[in-house]
């Protein structure tokens, strides 16, 4: 099975493009865009992320497809359900296809936002959805069900089982979602033999696959110095220290950074870091024997086979 690509990084990304519509809405299109937005204000964003309400909306919606639905639990607590929608095939004897996405998504800090960010509000104008989750990746079940229905309506009917796979807990490390399921029974039952994951969202009919992964290297860098009066000059302070580690740190950030501008390279193919968070300093005039702690994030591409 080769798995197709997702990037993490996007977990950031804000808002959703509906593509402007060049033609008024048929009744179809709105009722797609409804759905959508019914989906987008189901909050499952951390750290309490609503997979109750989120399940209580997608199983119905699969069932009226005519979908078969299950819900699996791999959390000790069973408040984390793995939903598995599923269209049967005419050969079920054929290896399946898996199209995956995710419930959960990241939190939002709603003073940042020009709309509330649960709201789903659709501006017309534009085409635009704006709510957390939009892109990451609230609209993959929302297409994969929209294009079900659609081929449903040209008269379609597969060869090759298709399930979606809504996994819960993607954004933090996914152990009681997709790492459990892909080790289970249930999983090797439905013999897999393609899975498409999420990737970049597209403003335009043209979608990109990726078939690579970005892999996350964490890495926590603590510089100690030696103590002294903040009026003076000493040698060997904390944060002195901890700038060789940043220069260092930098350069090389420049050096996969020129090759992405270069156009030789693209995005995926090197290596990423950013420094994310900072701890540090005392608002004493003494500089103390000062702990600073930078997180950095790392990220590299491996191709997955
Ligand atoms: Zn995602």
């Amino acid at each position: 099975m080769r798995r197709l690509s997702h990037f993490p990084l996007l977990a950031a990304v804000l808002l959703a493009a509906v593509p402007h519509p060049a033609h008024p809405l048929s009744e179809l299109e709105t009722s797609q865009i409804r759905r959508f937005q019914d989906y987008l204000r189901i909050c499952t964003a951390h750290p309490a992320p609503d997979y109750a309400g989120a399940a209580a909306f997608l199983l119905p919606y699969a069932a009226s497809l005519g979908l078969r639905t299950a819900t699996l639990h791999f959390s000790p607590c069973k408040s984390k359900p793995l939903l598995l929608l599923t269209w049967p095939g005419t050969d079920p004897s054929l290896p399946s296809i898996l199209l995956n996405s995710h419930l959960d998504s990241v939190p939002a800090e709603p003073e940042h936002w020009i709309h509330p960010p649960y709201a789903a509000h659709h501006d017309p104008a534009t085409g635009r959805v704006y709510a957390r989750g939009a892109q990451d990746d609230k609209c993959l079940p929302v297409q994969y069900l929209e294009a079900i229905r659609g081929l449903q309506a040209a008269g379609f009917a597969p060869a090759r089982t298709v399930h979606v796979s809504l996994v819960p807990d993607e954004e933090i490390g996914g152990e009681d979602g997709h790492e459990k399921f892909v080790q289970s029974e249930e999983f090797r039952a439905l013999n897999v033999g393609f899975m498409l994951d999420e990737g970049q969202a597209s403003l335009t009919d043209v979608y990109r696959v990726f078939y690579a992964d970005r892999l996350v290297w964490k890495l926590i860098v603590k510089a100690t110095g030696a103590p002294g009066h903040g009026s003076k000059l000493f040698d060997g302070a904390a944060v002195e220290n901890l700038m060789d580690c940043i220069e260092t740190v930098a350069g090389y950030r420049d050096a996969q950074f020129e090759k992405v501008k270069s156009g030789k390279y693209g995005p995926g193919e090197v290596v990423s870091v950013n420094p994310v968070y900072m701890n540090a300093g005392t608002p004493s005039p003494t500089v103390r024997i000062l702990l600073v702690t930078l997180l950095y994030r790392f990220s590299q591409c491996t191709l997955i086979q």
